[in-house]
C-alpha cells in the first residue's frame, strides 16, 4: 500500500495517550459485542494495523448515508476511524472533481489492488444504464470495475444493501442492490435509511483488527449491531407487556411514554441497534421522541403496512394485560430473533476463542 502509517502511529501523531487508546478500544470492543478480554487483542491489532484505502461509490441514493455519518461530532469514534483510512474516493466529501477525481480513483485502484475496502451507497438502476452514471459510466459498469480490486464491499444504507426506496413498485429504473450485481466478492450490508454512523465505522474496526468482516445474519448484516430486534431492546417494553399503548400522538398514553405499536411501531420485526447504541451521540432514538421504528434497516421496509398501521391487531389482551404477549408480527420477530440470538453468541464466542489463542500465542496470558 501506498501509506504504510499504523493505525497506532496515526491515533498517537493525533495526540491520543496511550490511556485514551485503550478506552477508545475498550468502547470499540464494547460495540463490536465482544468480551472485554478481548481488548488487549484488539488494542494491539488495531494499532498495528495498516491504513486501508477506502473507495467509497454512490450510486441511486440521497447522499443521507454520508450525511448521517458526518452529521457525527468530534472527537468520536467515527471521527477516529475515518481520520485513520485513506479515503481516496468520495464524491461528496473529495476536494478534487472531474478528470481529477476519476484519475485519484484509478491510482487507489492500481496502488492498492486486493486490498482496498470498496464501500458503495445508493441502488444500482439496471434498466437503463443512462439512469445513474460517473464520469459517463454506469452505476453496474463501474461497481464491476471497481468491484475486481477490492478485498471486500460494504454495502452502506438500505439502497445499496436491498435496492432500498428505488426499488419500491413499480421499480421504474430497475433498481437492485450491491449484492444482486456481485457475487464474488465478500459483501456486508450495513442497512438503515440512514445507517446508525458507528455502526458504519464498527464495521471498519472489525476489518481492521481481523483482517476479515464480521459474522453475518441470513440478510449479510453484521450480527454485532443487527442481531437483537428493536422491540427486545426497547424502554418502552414494559407497557407493551402490560398492553399499554398509545392510541393517538397525543393521548394520555403517549404522554406517558406507552408502547407505539398500535401506532405502527415495526419495531417487533426490525433487526438494528438503535434502541441500544442510539442516534447523535446516544442522545436518542426514534421511539424515544414518540414515533414508532418504521423499520428501516429491512428489505422493502414500505411494505410492512402503512408507516402508522399496526403490523396485526394484538391479540390476547385480558384487561391491561397482553396474555403471553402474542402478536402476530412480534412472534415472527421473536422466532427469527432467537436465531440470531443463538448466532450472534456463536459469533462472539468464535472472536473470543480467537482473541485468547492470539494472547497465548503472544504470552500474554496464563
Ligand atoms: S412495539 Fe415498538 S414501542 Fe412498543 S415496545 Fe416494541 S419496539 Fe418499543
Ligand atoms: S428506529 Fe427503526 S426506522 Fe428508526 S432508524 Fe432505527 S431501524 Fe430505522
Amino acid at each position: 500500500m501506498k501509506d504504510q502509517q499504523t493505525l497506532g502511529n496515526i491515533l498517537r501523531r493525533q495526540g491520543i495517550s496511550r490511556r485514551g487508546f485503550l478506552k477508545f478500544c475498550a468502547t470499540m470492543t464494547s460495540m463490536m459485542a465482544l468480551s472485554p478480554t478481548m481488548v488487549p487483542a484488539i488494542a494491539r491489532a488495531l494499532e498495528q494495523a495498516r491504513r486501508p484505502s477506502v473507495i467509497w461509490l454512490s450510486f441511486q441514493e440521497c447522499t443521507g448515508c454520508t450525511e448521517s455519518l458526518t452529521r457525527s461530532h468530534a472527537p468520536t469514534l467515527e471521527g477516529l476511524i475515518f481520520d485513520a483510512i485513506s479515503l481516496d474516493y468520495h464524491h461528496t466529501l473529495q476536494a478534487a472533481a472531474g478528470t481529477a477525481a476519476e484519475a485519484a480513483r484509478e491510482s487507489a485502484m492500481k496502488d492498492n489492488f486486493g486490498k482496498y475496502l470498496l464501500v458503495v451507497d445508493g441502488s444500482l438502476p439496471l434498466d437503463n444504464p443512462g439512469y445513474s452514471t460517473i464520469a459517463g459510466v454506469s452505476n453496474k459498469d463501474m461497481l464491476e470495475e471497481v468491484a475486481k480490486g477490492a478485498a471486500a464491499i460494504i454495502a452502506v444504507g438500505t439502497c445499496a444493501a436491498y435496492g432500498g426506496l428505488p426499488h419500491a413498485r413499480p421499480n421504474p429504473t430497475g433498481a437492485v442492490s450491491v449484492s444482486d450485481v456481485i457475487s464474488d466478492k465478500p459483501v456486508v450490508n450495513v442497512p438503515g435509511c440512514p445507517p446508525i454512523p458507528v455502526v458504519i465505522t464498527g464495521v471498519l474496526a472489525h476489518f481492521l483488527t481481523f483482517g476479515r468482516l464480521p459474522e453475518l445474519d441470513r440478510l449479510g448484516r453484521p450480527l454485532a449491531f443487527y442481531g437483537n430486534n428493536i422491540h427486545d431492546r426497547c424502554y418502552r417494553r414494559p407497557f407493551y407487556e402490560r398492553g399499554q399503548f398509545a392510541e393517538t400522538f397525543d393521548d394520555e398514553g403517549a404522554r406517558k411514554g406507552w408502547c407505539l405499536y398500535k401506532l405502527g411501531c415495526k419495531g417487533p420485526v426490525t433487526y438494528n441497534a438503535c434502541a441500544t447504541t442510539k442516534w447523535n451521540n446516544g442522545t436518542s432514538f426514534p421511539i424515544e421522541s414518540g414515533h414508532g421504528c418504521l423499520g428501516c434497516s429491512q428489505p422493502d421496509f414500505w411494505e410492512m403496512g402503512g408507516f402508522s398501521q399496526a403490523l396485526s391487531e394484538p391479540i390476547g389482551i385480558s384487561g391491561s394485560t397482553l396474555a403471553g404477549g402474542i402478536i402476530g408480527g412480534a412472534a415472527l420477530g421473536a422466532a427469527s430473533g432467537l436465531l440470531n440470538r443463538r448466532r450472534k453468541a456463536d459469533a462472539m464466542a468464535r472472536h473470543e476463542k480467537v482473541g485468547v489463542d492470539d494472547l497465548k500465542k503472544d504470552g500474554e496470558t496464563s
